[in-house]
């Protein structure tokens, strides 16, 4: 590990002064000490944002619903509140690796953990997310767990996160503050397909603080279900996960939501399929054609073609159950 100091903040604008390039902030550091201790970020100061005034969640007067960015995985997924507003949210947390992890990951660390792709994580080989320009061996190595949509000739790495999957079918904002002032991001706007720049995962900024995730007072209660499909049943990241979450008028669609993870390198929603089902019976057929209007632009690699057709029943199965009000079993 390089030679680096430390830096405690106790407010937002001391951590912003605090900010010169070539720093990181920490929170949980669960995910920013393992890229450390590989030797993937090399950060030469460390800005401590554990003490910031950040772990609260509060009802706003508009009924939305305002989650510091320090709030921890694992009180987040516990919150009353979230898991009678927001089950969806707190099932996908509790999908997510540990009970420790989650009690040290927070919500804003949780929106930026980097991807899980092998070579990624391999300092001794190529990789255009850790060294732009210097190629993709996934693209023809092992691809198993990559991404089956919007990847690019210059990356085809996933996003891992389970939260994030929930938030993008809640339609979360994210709120930002950098020494320029404070800007609030909708969700579907802050990850970042590949294209030409896979170095950059998201839209914030180096210097920008995550404040708080904000969701809108719908929270899809009745019917929704979060689905992840994975090697092992705990402790592994998603081959393919699903977010859906609907609202009905008795048997008729009013409203759907759909998410996917673990197939590209922003959790991925279709809207033109979602805005489909409006008006649709819930039924096997309904779901059966919604998910394979969502496969249908899939384009596997060499390894992950399974995912496709994984994606296609977990998309019908995770409608089923949010039809239902929840798991079967
Ligand atoms: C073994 C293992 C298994 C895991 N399994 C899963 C899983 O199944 N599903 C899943 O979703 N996740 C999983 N995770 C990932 C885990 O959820 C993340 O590591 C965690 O959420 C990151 O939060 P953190 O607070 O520890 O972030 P840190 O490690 O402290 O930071 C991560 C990044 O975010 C930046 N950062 C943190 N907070 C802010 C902020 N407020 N503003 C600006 N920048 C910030 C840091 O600079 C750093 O770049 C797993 C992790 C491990 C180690």
């Amino acid at each position: 590990m390089n030679p680096f100091n430390y830096a405690r903040a106790s407010d937002v604008n001391e951590a912003l002064a605090l900010y010169r390039p070539g720093s990181r902030f920490i929170a949980g550091g669960t995910n920013l000490l393992d890229l450390m201790k590989e030797n993937l970020v090399q950060p030469e100061r460390l800005i401590d944002i554990t003490r910031l005034p950040l772990h609260e969640i509060t009802l706003q007067g508009n009924d939305r619903v305002r989650i510091g960015a320090l709030v921890s995985n694992a009180d987040l997924a516990q919150n009353p509140l979230i898991q009678a507003r927001y089950p969806l949210l707190s099932q996908a947390i509790l999908a997510g690796a540990s009970p420790q992890l989650r009690n040290m990951a927070t919500t804003g660390g949780n929106l930026l953990q980097r991807t899980r792709c092998y070579y990624f994580y391999d300092a001794g080989v190529p990789c255009n997310k850790r060294q732009p320009g210097s190629g993709c061996p996934a693209r023809t190595g092992l691809n198993r767990i990559h991404a089956i949509f919007g990847a690019s000739e210059q990356c085809v790495a996933t996003h891992p996160s389970d939260m994030c999957v929930a938030l993008a079918a809640l339609g979360a904002s994210i709120e930002v503050q950098g020494q320029a002032g404070s800007r609030v991001i909708d969700f579907a706007d802050f990850h970042r397909l590949p294209e030409d720049h896979p170095e950059r995962d998201n839209q914030l900024a180096d210097d920008e603080l995550i404040v708080a995730v904000e969701l809108p007072a719908e929270g899809f209660a009745a019917h929704s279900h979060y689905l992840k499909v994975r090697d092992r049943a705990s402790y592994a990241f998603a081959l393919v996960s699903v977010a859906a979450a609907l609202r009905l008028d008795g048997d008729v669609i009013r409203e759907a939501r759909l998410a996917l993870g673990g197939v590209a390198h922003k959790p991925w929603r279709n809207q033109a399929v979602e805005a489909a089902l409006i008006g649709q019976p819930v039924s096997h057929e309904t779901f059966t054609a919604a998910a394979e209007a969502l496969v249908k632009d899939a384009q596997p690699l060499a390894g992950n073609a399974f995912k496709v057709k994984l994606a296609r029943r977990a998309i019908v199965r995770a409608l089923d159950e949010a039809a239902l009000g929840g798991p079967r079993a």
